[in-house]
């Protein structure tokens, strides 16, 4: 029998000309080495960019897509002259905010976003239906058990895995054709007040707290059978990846050895995939609509009118004996 795979993949949020950062050099820099870094291991990643970072770098994008990395869409509306969290807004508003940006996107690049990841992961029940109605099919829209309402992102009760969404409710598995590839996590380990997990991002923490988080994602999965298994990290294009010795760009190979180890001991082939490969890899193993929740109310707990039976006490032998050694 083949080996199960264990399919890994990262993605980057290109952001460096956002207000709070206004570095466009940094911002090239730190892609273009992300993206040598990934190539040197065999991988190719995920490209979340902001249409400033875009406009002000077009090649820098150009150039990584034609190396085969895949180049979608991030939205921060702050950096566009809109309020700074996308969850706030109605239907109409987010579909004017990220219409704008995606042909922001195809006028500088000359073709299509992939993949699509929203600043915050900001999102409310609206937002799946808009994605889908603009063409997007994948992204990672979702930190599953995030509780922050203070940035219109709250994904309790999200899956942990990949799945199709649902067009009304942000949570609900459902049968829009639209992937939602969430990052890894470990819904155990509360960072920032116990609000978000702690999740695959590069900068959060180092290789050795990183590693718990892969075996557990790894295990979980390997344990409930999940269809299409996988380990996906993530970071921003704020760091130096191309300095020898940079604390991040050690924590990101250390990652990438990290699965490569954890997939060897539990025997799974790990395969590196951009967000569009592992789109079309879940499509092919899931078909579309088979996975849709039918929501049932749960009814075991309402109890008939039956009144209660006795219920015998353990220690009723033992304590009839010694009553009756007494008499
Ligand atoms: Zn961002």
């Amino acid at each position: 029998m083949k080996p199960d795979k264990l399919y890994f993949s990262f993605l980057i949020d290109c952001e460096a000309t956002q207000p709070a950062v206004n570095d466009k050099k940094l911002g090239e820099r730190s892609s273009r080495s992300f993206g040598a870094v990934l190539e040197k291991h065999g991988l190719r990643g995920t490209f979340h960019v902001i249409p400033t970072d875009i406009e002000a770098s077009p090649k820098v994008y150009r150039d990584l897509h034609a190396a085969g990395h895949e180049i979608g869409l991030h939205l921060h509306p702050a950096a566009d002259g809109y309020a700074e969290f996308f969850g706030v807004y109605g239907p109409d508003e987010q579909r004017k905010i990220l219409s704008e940006a995606k042909d922001r996107f195809v006028s500088s690049l000359g073709f299509e976003p992939g993949s699509l990841c929203i600043g915050y992961g900001s999102v409310n029940d609206f937002s799946y239906g808009v994605f889908h109605d603009l063409g997007f099919r994948h992204g990672t829209t979702c930190i599953p058990t995030r509780v922050l309402p203070e940035c219109a992102s709250v994904h309790a009760g999200k899956p942990l895995d990949l799945h199709y969404a649902h067009r009304w409710n942000r949570v609900l598995v459902g049968d829009l054709d639209y992937v939602e590839v969430p990052c890894t996590l470990d819904p155990d380990s509360r960072m920032w007040g116990g609000k978000h997990p702690l999740d695959l991002r590069v900068e959060l923490v180092d290789t050795k707290n990183h590693w718990y988080t892969i075996k557990k994602a790894v295990d979980r999965q390997v344990a409930a059978k999940t269809p299409v298994k996988q380990i996906r990290g993530a970071t921003h294009n704020t760091f130096e990846f191309g300095a020898k010795g940079d604390f991040r760009r050690e924590t990101l190979e250390g990652i990438i050895r990290a699965a490569q180890s954890i997939a060897e001991a539990a025997g799974l082939d790990l395969k590196g995939v951009t967000t569009r490969e592992l789109a079309a890899i879940y499509r092919k193993t899931v078909p579309l609509g088979s996975t849709a929740t039918h929501l049932a109310l749960d009814r075991r707990g309402y109890l008939s009118g039956a009144a209660a039976k006795p219920i015998e006490s353990a220690n009723k032998k033992k304590s009839a004996g010694k009553r009756k050694a007494r008499a």
